[in-house]
Parts: structure tokens; sequence; C-alpha cells
């Protein structure tokens, strides 16, 4: 039985769809139609509880399973996903809306980390030191944590949960997925790859849900941790109940991400990055760029270059060769659009406003084209909250030293890009800003797997990002051996503390 059908997202437990009699829905919509789609089951506590279970039962025997074995399952889950991949781009644009390509990106980008535990053997290896003291050896294990949780954002359905669980599941821990609730589905075919690819039933469960199961999750003793991704409020509630209930916690928070523009910068290089990172996935990215930052006397010719291009971007239907799609939902498209009212009533120019859209797309469908908003004052709204909508910003500024100050005054921390020809500016920049993520004529600086993501301040509580070698240290808890093997001519008793002799 496949777990998303006409009607239903079902939970996935134990590898196999699970539909609890009386569930509480919400609706699942296609944005670039505004139709509802499906309905996705939200888990009560009894639901969450029996995917901990089976998470929870399939521990020992995966947990024992031998390297080489769990890594033959990533290899296998690594090829099907390689084959099949059109199919999840497909499912991403139903229900997020973003462009089929930029589906695929986000799927690649998820691969990676794949690929990454496809080598974990490597990263598990302990340490050994000999003879530290007269015929003891001491060394370092690594170890699962048991059953650990994902709970994931709506903008990245499919990349967003491959941060975690490729790593979490090849170093021997069993995973319980939350998805948003706004694009569940392909949380379902993911799970459904991985029994394909010859995962055992139970290691990786998907519960779909909001709040309820988000804090039945915090507070279940039988999860060791979880990892979070989403906005800044939740994040901080998510790290404060979860390390309160005595789990290891990563949450991974919203953003504000400035460009600084330095004037010796090539400003049609410039240009192209400003609108790709702002406009791409309808600016729904925690890595887009928010806020172009112009050194003067860059602001006018930059914005000119900025409007000529965003002249040519095609809005509408993911699935019809645009270049940007809908908004997620109804609602926020509405907050979003919000904004471009906020800037005019607080002295902003609207130099584009995407409510003047024609879609390439049905009528009803959640649009809101680019839009480009010059000189905004750093104290409106526009400026200080994450809008996470296609709407980019311009603040003018006299000096790098104003523009720094600019960017490191601000709550979040997650990535920023200098534009600049100038090396040692550049290389400045990279010792003086205050913000986990930074881009060199790089306007999205999301780090490759081998690295971790994570940005300061607000958009990260915790201290371990994502992925890469922190993503071994946090889904493994590290043991160490003392060790001595007794020659027979050894003993007596000694009640001192031991010495190293
Ligand atoms: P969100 O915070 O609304 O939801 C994230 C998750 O939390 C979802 O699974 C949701 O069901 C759950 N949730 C929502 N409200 C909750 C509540 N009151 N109590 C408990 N759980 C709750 O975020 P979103 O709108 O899905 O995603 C967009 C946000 O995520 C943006 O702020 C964006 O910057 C951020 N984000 C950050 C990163 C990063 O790496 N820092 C990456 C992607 C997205």
């Amino acid at each position: 039985m496949s777990s998303t059908s006409e009607q239903f997202v079902a939970h996935w437990i134990d590898g196999a769809a699970v539909i609890p009699a009386d569930s509480r829905t919400a609706d699942v919509f296609d944005p670039a139609t505004g139709e509802v789609a499906r309905q996705v089951l939200l888990a009560d506590s009894a639901t969450v509880d029996s995917a901990v279970a089976a998470a929870k039962a399939a521990f020992p025997a995966w947990r024992d399973t031998s390297l080489a074995k769990r890594q033959s399952v990533l290899f296998r889950f690594r090829e099907l996903m390689e084959a099949k991949k059109g199919e999840l781009a497909e499912i991403i644009t139903s229900e997020h809306g973003k462009v089929l390509s930029d589906a695929m990106g986000e799927i690649t980008r998820g691969q990676e980390v794949i690929e990454f535990a496809c080598g974990l053997a490597h990263h598990l290896k302990g340490e050994y030191s000999e003879q530290v003291s007269t015929d003891v050896d001491v060394y370092s294990l690594r170890q699962p944590l048991g059953v650990v949780s994902i709970i994931s954002p709506f903008n990245f359905p499919a990349m967003v949960p491959a941060w975690f669980f490729p790593i979490a599941i090849a170093a021997g821990n069993t995973v319980v997925l939350k998805p948003s609730e706004k694009d569940p589905s392909s949380a379902n075919w993911m799970a459904e790859l991985w029994k394909e690819a010859g995962l055992p039933d139970g290691v990786f469960n998907v519960v779909h849900g909001d709040k309820v199961a988000v804090d039945t999750i915090l507070t279940h003793p039988d999860i060791a941790s979880v990892s979070f991704v989403g906005s800044t409020p939740i994040a901080k509630y998510v790290y404060e109940t979860g390390t309160a209930h005595g789990k290891r916690v990563q949450a991974l928070g919203g953003a504000k991400n400035h460009m600084l523009v330095l004037p010796d910068a090539d400003l049609d290089l410039v240009a192209d990055s400003a609108i790709n990172a702002g406009f791409g996935s309808a600016g729904e990215r925690c890595m887009a760029i928010s806020v172009v930052v112009a050194v003067e006397p860059v602001a006018d010719p930059l914005v000119e270059k900025i409007v000529e291009r965003m002249k040519t971007l095609r809005t509408g239907d993911g699935r019809r060769g645009c270049d940007m799609g809908p908004l997620v939902t109804k609602v926020h498209r509405d907050k979003v659009a919000s904004y471009i009212d906020i800037a005019a009533a607080d002295g902003a120019t609207v130099v584009v406003d995407g409510r003047d859209v024609v879609p390439d797309g049905e009528p009803n469908g959640f649009w809101l084209g680019p839009t480009l908003i010059d000189k905004v004052p750093t104290t409106s709204r526009v400026y200080t909250d994450e809008i996470f909508g296609p709407v980019l910003s311009v603040v003018r500024v006299a000096s790098y030293e104003e523009g720094l100050e600019l960017i490191n005054s601000g709550a979040y921390g997650n990535g920023t890009a200098i534009f600049t020809n100038d090396g040692g500016a550049a290389r400045r920049f990279q010792n003086e800003v205050e913000v986990g993520m930074v881009g060199i004529n790089v306007p999205i600086p999301v780090p490759v797997a081998t690295f971790s993501f994570g940005g300061w301040k607000d958009s990260l509580f915790g201290d371990t990002k994502a992925y890469g070698v922190d993503g071994v240290r946090f889904f493994t808890r590290q043991k160490a051996i003392t060790s001595r093997w007794l020659d027979p001519s050894h003993g007596g008793i000694n009640l001192g503390f031991p010495q190293n002799v």
C-alpha cells in the first residue's frame, strides 16, 4: 500500500503506512493551483508513541548490524534515489511550489550527505594509545544514541531531512522524522525508498503532525536527540524544551542574510547573484539573500541592473519551465505581500511591486512576483523581520565599516556574502563578520557535505551544526576504554587512586 494516496498522507511506522481511526487532518495544497490536493494526518501522542516504540524495538538489531552491511543499504538508497529523483522532484514542486529544476537541486544537495554517509566508516574510527601506563592501553569508540528525531520545515522537504537521517542511520541509530505538515509527501516517498533499499522495518519512521506531535517528541523518554530546523521562535522553544527533558538538541532557526557590495565589485555579477539568491525558490530559503547592502556610490547603478533582470523573470507554475513558483500557502503569500505596504508606509521606495505580476499559472495559485524595495530604513520591520518571500531590500551605506556594523548588529547570523575584487577586504570580512556561513563572491554559501551547515546567534541553538563531522559527533557518543590484560604474575591489593606509572 502506498503511504500517499489521492486522499491522505499516512504515517509510516515499522515499515508500513498507518492511518489511525478518527485522526485530525490538515489540508495540503498545490500552491500553483490553490486547490487542496489531499489531507495529511496529524498524529496524536499515541501515534508518536507507536513510532518511537517501533524505532526503539528496531534499534538493538540495527546497532549490531555490521558497518559494512549498514553501508550497503546506504549505497542502495543512494542509487535508487539517483534513478528515481524525478518522481521526488515532482512531489516537491506539487506541494511546495518551487520550480522543478530547483527541486532537483535540493535533491542533489541532500544526496551529497547520503554520499558522505556512505563513507561513514572512516569517521567512526576511534583513537588508540598504547602503553599509557604500564601494560595499559586506552582507546575510544563512537556509538549510536538510540532513537533520534528530526523535525523539519516546509522549505526543503527532502534536503533538510537528508541533512540528518543518512548519518544517523549509518551510525546505527533509528529515526523518527516529523516533517512539515505543509508538504509532507516527500518524507513518505523517501521512507518507501528506504524499504526498497533493504533498510529493516522500524529503522526509519515518519509521523506527520503539528505542535501535538512535536511536544510529544520533545518530552518522550525514549527519544535521545532532536535535530530541528525551522523558524527562530520554534527553534528556541524546541531547544529549551528538549534539553530540559535530557535530550541532545541541535535547533537551526531563521535568518536575514545580507550581501555586502563594495564599490570595486563587478556589478553585473552582483546583479545576477542578487536575483538568483533573492528570488530563487520565491525567497523561501534560509540562505536566501534578503538585504543588499550597497556601499556608495554603487546603489543607483546596481538597482538599475537588478531591475533590468527582474523584467526577464517568469513567475508561474513550477512544472511549466518558469523561473519562480508560487509561495507555499495563501496565508504565507498574504503575509509576505503585506510587507510591501509596510515598506511604503515606512518611507522606503517600492521599485518593483510583485503584486502586479501576471503569472503563468492558474488564477488561484499563491502568486507574488519578485519585489524590490530600495532605501529601506533599518528601523522598518521590512528590514528587521524575516519575510521569507521574494522581497529583496536595498540598504545604502557609506563605507565597508558601516555595512559590517549593520550585519553584525542583527539578531540572526546564518549566511552572508561579500562581493568585491579586493582580496584584502574579503579576508578582513571573513574574519570580522559574526555569521556562521560566509560567501566571497558566492551568494548562497551552503557548505558541501564534508563541512557542516549552521549559523550563529539566533540562527542556531545548540553547539553542533548539521551534517559533516559535526553530524557524526551529534549522532554518536564517545566511549573511552582503559584496558589491561593481566599477566599472571601481576596482582596485589592497592586502594589508591590509579596513577600512570
Ligand atoms: P516553522 O518553525 O513554522 O516549522 C518548522 C517545524 O516546526 C515544522 O515541522 C512545524 O510543524 C513545527 N512547528 C511549527 N509551529 C510549532 C509550534 N508552535 N510548536 C511546535 N512545533 C511547531 O518553520 P517553517 O515555516 O516550516 O520553515 C521556515 C523557517 O525555517 C524559516 O524561518 C527559515 O529561515 C527556517 N529555516 C532555517 C534553516 C536553517 O538551516 N537555519 C533551514 C531551512 C529553514
